[in-house]
């Protein structure tokens, strides 16, 4: 007799919707976390009287009957969590040397205003929503898509461009439609959601982020904390047990049966394990590499995970609608060339200053949400940086690490903070809390490959069947979700967990 039908390890956006599937099955589930709180990165922090996210700043297809609507639907928290929706008129302030473009909702309205900005580039902008329709298209219908290799040819053959652009960078997509590169910078300046420049993202990606937020932004009221506690109380009702503070340490096979030993050496049996760990760690660590196929251990050590992020989260008194802050998030670039852009924040050598940056206040989007009290708000101001920076520091404890580390991101936070009184202006003077987060503190509150913001990075070899999209890695009964599978972002990985999910109650016998 096993102890439970499932166990899930992890509980970001993947583990706690294919925790939720499960139990809306009918399963018996029991759900590990390694840290003390639930949600992985929709785990907020509270430093009183300021609340702050991690990585929850909006999210797209809330509509009713949208996509990420009905996945929540269908996990049965349609009802259980509230959305503000973000200015349509534009939820995202693109702003370059002297020029801004503000990212709006509907198609037709964002086509409009690129005709309307570069008048000289019709034909090349008519091309690219071509081939975006194109793609999506084939994206829809990718996601019914079941069964083996002549299924994937007949798939392929009904949607050529898939063929033409699932495996290329966005940047040739990009000089196939223009060689305006101030028009290839709007339509690139999205890169900060999946972290990579032109020149080495996957079309995939890029489209797909696009057609997520043309359905308009939302942010959930309440912020990433109730997000996550609509899931925690639904899988409460179902009777799924959840424990904190579990972190597993491996996972075994004997027979038809799961055994997995966490680091306390509490020891639980399952007959089916779902892995919301990155893949790199689950099948390279926690499972026994002798039940992994060598075809699988050889795409493991392949994957490369995706860029580090430098954070300050900073609580304040200023008036920030007076300053001209709004609830559109803000994503500030030096220069039109973002692949340059890229390469001077991930050099070995750092910047002067800080040539991109995404900044944003929750405090704005939800006022009466908790985030900061009367007349005060919150900004988060993130860029990216690469992890070699840090890895001297990688084996200290966190909170440890010692003075050097904590000079370094003192010195990198002031620069942050410098580049962000350009729209905040005296934001240094009344900063009622600052706090810094490193991609070490990534690695540590979730267990992400080299302090990544996505999982594994999403270059054309690493998105569909270069990562683990169907779940599966040739283990029977274990399947993997969140970022490593359908990509990262929320909506992914929660429609990873309903998906994966679903299998692992079907190979239970579990009716719908
Ligand atoms: C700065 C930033 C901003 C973002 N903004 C947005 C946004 O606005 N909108 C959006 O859609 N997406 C955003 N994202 C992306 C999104 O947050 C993530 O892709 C998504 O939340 C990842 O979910 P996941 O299922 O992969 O799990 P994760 O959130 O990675 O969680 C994994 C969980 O597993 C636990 N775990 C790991 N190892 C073990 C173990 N051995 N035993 C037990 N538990 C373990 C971890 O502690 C963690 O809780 C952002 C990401 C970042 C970094």
């Amino acid at each position: 007799m096993t102890d439970y039908q499932a166990i899930v390890i992890g509980s970001g956006a993947g583990g706690l919707s294919a925790a939720l599937t499960l139990s809306r099955r009918g399963s018996s589930v029991l759900l590990l976390e390694a840290m003390p709180s639930f949600g992985g990165y929709l785990n907020p922090f509270r430093r009183k009287p300021y609340t702050f996210n991690t990585g929850l700043h909006y999210l797209g297809e809330l509509g009713k009957g949208e996509p990420f609507w009905s996945l929540l639907d269908t996990l049965g928290i349609s009802d259980k969590v509230s959305f503000v929706e973000l200015d349509p008129d534009g939820f995202d302030r693109y702003i370059f040397p002297d020029y801004e473009f503000r990212f709006c909702k509907g198609k037709e309205r964002f086509r409009e205003r690129l005709m309307r900005d570069f008048p000289k580039e019709e034909r090349g902008i008519k091309r690219f929503f071509n081939v975006f329709d194109k793609i999506m298209k084939a994206m829809d219908a990718s996601m019914s898509q079941e069964g083996g290799l002549f299924s994937m040819l007949g798939f392929l053959l009904k949607h050529p461009s898939m063929i033409k652009y699932s495996r290329i960078p966005y940047q040739k997509l990009l000089d196939e439609v223009t060689s305006d590169r101030r028009l290839q910078a709007v339509l690139n300046a999205h890169c900060g959601t999946y972290g990579l420049p032109p020149a080495r993202a996957s079309v995939i990606i890029p489209l797909s982020v696009w057609s997520h937020y043309l359905a308009g932004a939302y942010y959930p009221k309440g912020g990433s904390g109730a997000f996550r506690d609509a899931f925690l109380n639904a899988l409460k009702s179902n009777g799924a047990e959840m424990k904190s503070r579990s972190r597993v340490v491996r996972i075994e096979k004997r027979g038809n049966e799961f055994q997995i030993e966490t680091e306390a050496g509490e020891k639980y049996t399952a007959r089916v394990v779902i892995s919301d760990v990155d893949p790199v760690l689950t099948l390279g660590k926690l499972v026994d590499p002798q039940m992994v196929p060598s075809k699988v251990q050889n795409k493991v050590k392949r994957l490369r995970p995706s860029v580090g992020a430098f954070w300050a989260f900073i609580g304040t008194d200023l008036d920030l609608p007076s300053l001209g802050i709004t609830d559109a998030n803000i994503h500030h670039y030096d220069d039109f060339d973002l692949n340059k852009i890229y390469d001077t924040l991930n050099a070995s050598t750092l910047p002067e200053g800080v040539p991109g940056y995404f900044l944003t206040s929750p405090s704005m989007k939800d006022p009466n949400g908790g985030h900061a009290p009367q007349n005060h708000h919150t900004v988060e101001i993130f860029t990216f940086i690469d992890y070699s920076h840090f890895e001297r520091w990688a084996n200290s404890p966190s909170m440890k690490r010692g003075e050097e580390y904590e000079r370094f991101k003192e010195q990198m936070g002031q620069r942050l903070v410098k580049a962000a009184e350009r729209y905040i202006p005296g934001l240094s003077e009344h900063m009622k809390h600052i706090e810094y987060a490193t991609p070490l503190s990534n690695e540590y509150w979730v267990n992400a490959v080299r302090g990544g913001c996505y999982g594994p990075e999403e270059t054309p070899d690493q998105v569909g069947p270069g990562r683990f999209s169907s779940f599966t890695a040739g283990i029977e009964g274990l399947f993997l979700v969140g970022a490593g599978t359908l990509g990262g972002g929320i909506m992914a990985c929660v429609a990873s967990g309903v998906l994966a999910g679903g299998r692992a109650a079907s190979l239970l016998g579990l009716k719908l």
